[in-house]
């Protein structure tokens, strides 16, 4: 075999070794569904796309971290009976039995055996199984809670709406309580979600992860396309390279390094970060600064507020998780 076909199988074979088993985390049959109108409950708008995740609500103007899976089964109330289940092996990481935020009673999954410990989120439940409490460990496809549309929001989920609201994504810090105390404007409202605060969580496209029954979550991650870059400069890593060191370039040395180059999706995940040493030339002035984008994903990027209508500064969101990542690095 020549070396580069012999690269090229263990590259596969590397590749079909890691993965993780994942399960559709509803009643739903997986292998029924032909498109996603079969799973989607749309808003109010009755469009099947705004249950997919994106910029899919309010005209493209308004964020959706998630996918919204609807029910395929309702008891005489019209209440959904679908349970819900967890999407792959993990541990409960947190759990809101409270109706006091837009996830209404809802339950976080962290999981540190998968490729990349990503958390997956089950939101809107009726209510969560007597026994489940944090640290809990539980396989794939165990049952954590029953489908409904509990939410405090400025408008109520209708039953007719009821559903669950998934998510998967990645931890930004475990200093977040210390970014949280120090925003003047957050002090109204005390933190009652600790590093769970969903400020705190970076969610991807759950599609492509629960469509298949054995996924690489690492692989996932590192194939989202980079559509801006920013460098930072830190006296300690960032504790998000100590959690997702997959997500390291080849070659980067944390305990060397004197700030990053950290390319980031167009919906703000930081997906790839490489060391800068101290004589590097990237390294910025102050504490960061935004150096990169690719014009592909302007529209999408202005509109998730990554950066401004003229493309030359950042904007809240990018802001936002910039500063939450630099907590304790400085
Ligand atoms: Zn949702």
């Amino acid at each position: 075999m020549n070396r580069g076909l012999s690269t090229l199988v263990c590259l596969l074979l590397a590749g079909s070794l890691a993965a993780t088993e994942i399960v559709w985390p509803t009643s739903m049959d997986r292998t029924t569904i032909r498109s996603y109108e079969d799973y989607a409950q749309p808003t109010v708008s009755g469009k099947p796309e705004s249950a997919l995740f994106g910029m899919v609500r309010d005209e493209q103007q308004r964020f959706h971290e998630g996918v919204d899976i609807r029910p395929i089964s309702r008891g005489p109330n019209g209440e959904p009976l679908d349970r819900v289940f967890t999407a792959m092996k993990g541990s409960v990481a947190y759990l809101n039995q409270q109706l006091n935020g837009p996830y209404g009673k809802y339950v976080i999954f962290y999981h540190p055996e998968a490729e990349l410990p990503v958390y997956t989120l089950y939101a809107h439940l009726a209510s969560i199984e007597k026994n489940l409490k944090v640290g809990d460990q539980l396989p794939k496809g165990a049952v954590i809670a029953t489908m409904g549309h509990t939410s405090i929001n400025a408008t109520a989920i209708p039953k007719e709406r009821a559903h669950l609201h998934f998510e998967i994504g990645l931890v930004l810090s475990a200093n977040f309580g210390n970014w949280y105390n120090q925003q003047p404007d957050l002090r109204a409202t005390p933190n009652q979600h600790g590093i769970w605060n969903g400020q705190n969580l970076a969610g991807f496209d759950p599609m492509p992860v629960l469509a298949r029954s054995s996924v690489n979550l690492l692989d996932s991650v590192r194939q989202l396309p980079t559509a801006l870059a920013v460098t930072m400069r830190t006296k300690r890593p960032p504790d998000f390279i100590q959690r997702y060191p997959g997500l390291m370039a080849p070659g980067s040395d944390p305990a060397k390094a004197a700030g990053w180059y950290v390319e980031f999706t167009w919906h703000g995940l930081p997906k790839r970060w490489t060391a800068l040493p101290p004589e590097s030339q990237q390294l910025p002035k102050g504490a960061w600064s935004y150096v990169a984008l690719d014009q592909k994903f302007r529209p999408q990027l202005v509109q998730r507020k990554m950066i401004t209508a003229d493309a030359k500064m950042p904007a809240e969101t990018l802001i936002r998780n910039v500063d939450i990542l630099l907590t304790g690095t400085r």
